[in-house]
């Protein structure tokens, strides 16, 4: 369909796509999927829109919403690279109570209520809260300022494509990688350990705390109050260099250290003067 809708609610700063469309569907009295329609015939979600929205989709809903289609296409996912999009959540799993107080309803999404990297809202700085209002105290309060410089490098990374000597979303995924930390434990939950735990190494008694610890390399958004512990990792990796790299190399085994040092091999060898990856063995 095209023309143009009479009446066009504005973005609040950092609204996602989604929340966009979906207030526009309130206030039409139509579901949000065919509010959605309504503009893009061809959509199939307002899910996948949020991180996939093309330049030429964005064009056509700024032609109907009467606003330029870079500030549409701002509202999603898609110039996000790909390593950035694992750590894009679903559902809102952090909200700021400064930015959001003073209603009743939860009020308009922001893009940031979804990233798996943030622990800090980026309209006013202060710390977020997990969605589901649950708290599970503060446990790496003593990484604070580490962890303020993993989320800028995160962040950069992120949403400008900035890098340093490697990509900190890289960096996080394979601080999620498995180790085996020696001497091995009585209990044997091998599950637990992450390389991260070398780094970090209050994070090995906290996640023994919590009973579980689902987020991996391929699912890497880490629950809220452990989050800082996965930012202030980064952050030392990052500063301390590839050398840091190599030595987290030694505390992965079997077919982890296979991968650990697959991904990590290229930046290993040119700080200490060798040739590019080496060949693999099964171990
Ligand atoms: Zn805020």
């Amino acid at each position: 369909m095209n023309g143009r809708l009479p009446v066009v609610l504005p973005p609040v700063p950092g609204e996602l796509f989604s929340s966009w469309i979906a207030r526009h569907a309130a206030f039409y009295g139509v579901p949000s999927l065919t509010m959605l329609r309504h503009c893009l015939p061809e959509a199939v979600s307002l899910h996948i829109a949020d991180r996939t929205l093309s330049r030429d989709q964005a064009g056509r809903l700024a032609e109907m919403f009467s606003m330029d289609a870079k500030t549409v296409r701002q509202m999603t996912f898609a110039n996000l690279q790909r390593t950035a999009h694992r750590f894009i959540s679903k559902e809102p799993i952090q909200r700021c109570a400064s930015c959001k107080s003073g209603t009743s309803d939860p009020g308009p999404i922001l893009r940031c209520d979804l990233q798996g990297w943030r622990i800090t809202c980026p309209h006013c700085s202060r710390p977020f809260q997990d969605s589901a209002q649950c708290d599970r105290g503060r446990p790496f309060d003593q990484y604070h300022a580490a962890a303020l410089r993993g989320e800028k490098l995160l962040n950069d990374d992120a949403e400008r494509d900035i890098q340093t000597w490697t990509s900190p979303l890289e960096l996080a995924r394979l601080l999620l990688m498995r180790r085996v930390p020696w001497p091995l434990p009585r209990d044997a939950e091998l599950w637990r350990y992450r390389v991260l735990g070398v780094v970090i190494t209050d994070l090995d008694d906290v996640i023994a705390r919590e009973g579980s610890f689902p987020p991996s390399p391929k699912h890497p958004i880490v629950p809220l109050h452990i989050r800082p512990a996965l930012l202030a990792g980064v952050a030392i990796v990052e500063r301390v260099g590839p050398e840091m790299l190599q030595m987290l190399q030694a505390h992965t085994f079997g077919h982890n250290r296979n991968r650990f040092v697959a991904e990590t091999d290229h930046l290993v060898n040119p700080a200490f003067g060798l040739p590019g990856p080496r060949q693999m063995q099964l171990i």
